[in-house]
């Protein structure tokens, strides 16, 4: 059987250097007009029963090399559940050995959401009947940024995910909260619906996910340094987001996020911005030990420097919601490879436990919901 290695699909990112017998050495693609890559994704054909030796040749150029210490790449069969496999990363190269069971199986940097995937989620949430859907506006490849209005209470909410696209755990967090949000057998859902209106972007750049991007959309833009400036030409999907925000106000914002490097999941607030206030940054605060209560998979200890008094970034959209409208508003990493304080060797961190973290996100905000301040 001829091996043959292949990413021409939703998502997909791989480029094949040379096939040589049993070893196959490949790189990842940078996202169009970027620099930036980590995001993999493709299939190999014709192993099945075969000890293949998989090597990635570019790692150390790629946007976060210290993602690949301790990492292992995860190895699907049948596109549903998807297994870590052994992985070793040594002088700049990710060296995966693996006997595939299959003639057929897929190998990608975390476990993939692809766009059609997000086009059925999408579908069974506007289906619901308390859930008003929205187009806010199109992507530059031509693509609708998706936006449901969930609840009728008087705090604002906003919940978004993927300005990075390869940081797939991000949309799989989404399917979580959005499945709690709307049981309409769980009190804690129903209490939020009755005192927040929760707007929630799953998306924010579906073409980076379709074009198997880690960091950009189709012109290469990180639109978590746009906020500040977002312009129709580079970053429509942010600008079309946070005009929407300028008509709503923004009280509480989650911005779901994954990290490359760090074994763990945790928030990054907005402490540096101009107009800080200690009673602002209080709730924040709550609301982390909150979830900390909550969920063993979350933690404080490690996580981001903290931005020194007036040094915040204000093109990223945390420290833009905190500083624009007062909202207790915060970045949450996931990680690609595990929380090691509670690992999993299967799995890694995976689409199940980013679920389960959404969950945990909701049942947090509940915690503390009477305390937030309602601006508008
Ligand atoms: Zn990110």
């Amino acid at each position: 059987m001829t091996l043959s290695i292949s990413s021409a699909f939703d998502g997909g990112n791989i480029r094949v250097v040379a096939i040589d017998g049993s070893r196959i050495d490949l790189e990842i693609a940078k996202d169009h007009q970027s620099d930036f890559y980590q995001w993999f994704f493709f299939r190999l054909t014709g192993a099945g029963g075969t000890p293949v030796e998989l090597r990635i040749l570019n790692c150390a150029g790629s946007a976060y090399p210290l993602g690949w210490e301790s990492y292992n790449a995860c190895m699907s069969n049948d596109r549903d559940y998807w297994e870590r496999v052994e992985s070793h990363y040594a002088d700049g190269i990710l060296t995966i050995k693996v006997t595939p069971a299959s003639n057929s199986v897929w190998f990608a940097y975390f476990a993939p959401y692809t766009m059609e995937r997000h086009h059925d989620f999408v579908a069974s949430v506007a289906a619901h009947p308390n859930t008003a859907y929205r187009s806010l506006g199109q992507s530059l490849d031509g693509q609708e940024i998706d936006y449901f209005q969930i609840g009728e209470g008087p705090l604002q909410v906003w919940l978004y995910a993927r300005q990075h696209p390869g940081e797939t755990m991000a949309e799989w967090w989404m399917e979580g909260a959005l499945d709690k949000l709307l049981d309409d057998s769980d009190p804690v859902s129903r209490t939020l619906r009755r005192k927040a209106t929760f707007h929630v972007v799953p998306n924010m750049n579906p073409d980076g996910s379709r074009r198997g991007h880690l960091r950009t959309n189709a012109v290469g833009t990180n639109l978590n340094r746009e906020w500040h400036a977002p312009s129709a030409e580079r970053s429509p999907e942010v600008l079309c987001v946070r005009n929407e925000m300028d008509k709503t106000g923004v009280d509480f914002a989650i911005d779901v996020h994954g990290d490359e490097a760090i074994p763990a999941n945790f928030l990054a607030g907005f402490e540096g911005i101009p107009s800080w206030t200690d009673a602002q940054g209080a709730l924040f605060k709550r609301f982390s030990d909150a979830l900390v209560a909550l969920s063993p998979d979350f933690q404080t200890q490690k996580g981001y420097e903290i931005s020194a008094p007036g040094e915040a970034n204000l093109s990223m959209s945390t420290a833009q919601l905190a500083e624009r409208f007062g909202a207790v508003s915060m970045t949450l990493e996931m990680p690609f490879k595990d929380n090691d304080d509670l690992p999993d060797p299967e799995q890694g961190w995976s689409p199940e436990r980013s679920q389960a973290l959404g969950r945990s996100c909701l049942d947090a905000l509940h915690a503390i919901i009477d305390e937030l301040p309602v601006r508008r």
